[in-house]
């Protein structure tokens, strides 16, 4: 993966897109994700499925740790099963994002109604689906879901403090 990540996800080709725990569940929504996807033109060149640690969710939501929806965020993304999805396509990474639509299922129902959030999500942060916000971003989270080397180092992150406290 170095060099496929080192020359697509610099630009603007690759992106990660993530259905959330509160519908990577759901077979029939994530099919309509997935067709939706490959409707739009983009391509899935690789697909994992992973229930993230708090650990794990808290590294790939650090931008937001000092926020105070980050501990239910964290709680929210460790519940259950992620189902993480390797974009490729030309303009991927905004085209995704607008496919996903406002950060709020709510908003989306009245600003983007025929977006992803406001279809699928619910409130808070289940919101359905992740979009990397920039080509540096995707490259970064690319590597958290599909680089092997670093998700090993990931997964070998010893517990939090709070976790192993009695
Ligand atoms: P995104 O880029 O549109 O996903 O939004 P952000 O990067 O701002 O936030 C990351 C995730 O945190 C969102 O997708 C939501 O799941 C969650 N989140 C963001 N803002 C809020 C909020 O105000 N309240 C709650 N409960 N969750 C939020
Ligand atoms: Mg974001």
């Amino acid at each position: 993966y170095d060099d496929f990540l080192m020359q697509r996800a610099d630009d603007a080709h690759c992106t990660l897109a993530l259905v959330k725990p509160d519908v990577a569940q759901d077979e029939q929504a994530v099919a309509t994700i997935i067709g939706r996807i490959t409707a739009r033109g983009y391509t899935i060149k690789d697909r994992v499925e992973i229930t993230l640690s708090r650990a794990q969710a808290s590294a790939f939501y650090a931008e937001h740790s000092d926020r105070p929806f980050f501990e239910g965020l964290v709680a929210f993304m460790s519940s259950g099963p992620t189902v993480a999805l390797l974009l490729e396509g030309d303009d991927v990474v905004r085209g995704w994002r607008m496919m996903v639509g406002p950060t709020s299922p709510a908003t989306a129902r009245q600003q983007m109604p025929q977006s992803i959030r406001a279809l699928l999500g619910d409130d808070g942060p289940r919101n359905a689906v992740h979009g990397s916000d920039s080509a540096e971003s995707a490259q970064r989270e690319l590597g958290f879901f599909f680089h092997p080397r670093i998700q090993a180092e990931v997964e070998e992150e010893p517990p939090t403090p709070a976790e192993t406290a009695v």
